[in-house]
């Protein structure tokens, strides 16, 4: 892996697309959910001025924007509000694209995860360890203060299912057909766009696939995912805003 220092312009000669993951990419990790029987309450972070300005300008530039994250479309609506003529928004794990306010359904899940569902809302009843259910269409969502045994043994017995964690919750999913891989496949046709036209940015594991996928891949966590380059986690910028910096800079601005 090189450091994102040594990236040059030959490196996005033929980039037309840059993808970001979103919670420790775009904005800083962590979702605030908390549910009392039915009552659901989540904190939206909303993206900062300064990178708002940075995705405008590499918009300007000629870039597509894709943003992919686990999150529901409603709420990145919320976070990327200011931007939406600028973006694509890749939502629930690959599952859907949002663009220009049509969306591009990927996979149907619903007979897959119907019955889990149901499996999980009865394990969490009355567990004090499980936070809540975040509202998703295509996914499943379980916020937890730790991991969950009981949850990983029950999604284990339905066949090609399988969990993420990511330190706060857990994603339910269809094994290797509901990934942001896919998502970024079905970006791809939609854009016109070959693997090579692609630069993607993640930080954690749940990004492989997302980042395999991409011609440049740039790992905004390099203890945990591989890339073509890494930024480098010291310091006050956020990993998109550094990538945006320095592709910027490449291209002629100051930013
Ligand atoms: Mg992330």
């Amino acid at each position: 892996m090189k450091s994102l220092n040594q990236m040059t312009k030959e490196d996005l000669k033929e980039i037309k697309m840059i993808v970001f993951d979103v919670d420790g990419v775009i904005v800083p990790r962590g979702t605030k959910i908390k549910q009392v029987g039915n009552t659901t309450t989540l904190q939206t972070k909303i993206i900062a001025p300064k990178q708002i300005e940075q995705i405008k300008e590499l918009y300007r530039k000629g870039f597509l924007i894709n943003i992919s994250s686990g999150r529901g479309l409603y709420m990145l609506q919320e976070m990327f509000r200011e931007i939406l003529p600028f973006v694509s928004l890749t939502y629930e794990c690959g599952s859907a694209t949002w663009y220009k306010g049509k969306i591009h359904q990927h996979i149907n899940s619903f007979e897959r995860l119907q019955d889990v569902f149901f499996k999980l809302k009865r394990i969490a009843f009355k567990n004090k360890n499980v936070r809540g259910f975040e509202p998703k269409e295509f996914i499943i969502t379980v916020h937890c203060k730790k991991k969950d045994q009981k949850i990983e043994e029950t999604v284990q017995k339905e066949r090609g299912l399988c969990t993420h964690w990511n330190g706060e919750a857990y994603d339910v999913l269809i094994k290797k057909d509901q990934t942001k891989a896919l998502g970024l496949q079905k970006v791809m046709k939609i854009f016109k766009l070959k693997k090579q036209n692609v630069m993607a940015i993640g930080d954690n594991y749940n990004d492989h696939e997302l980042l395999q996928a991409s011609g440049t891949p740039i790992s905004a966590d390099k203890t945990k995912i591989q890339g073509k380059f890494y930024v480098s986690l010291q310091g006050e910028f956020l990993p998109a805003d550094m990538l945006m910096q320095k592709i910027l800079l490449l291209k002629g601005n100051k930013v």
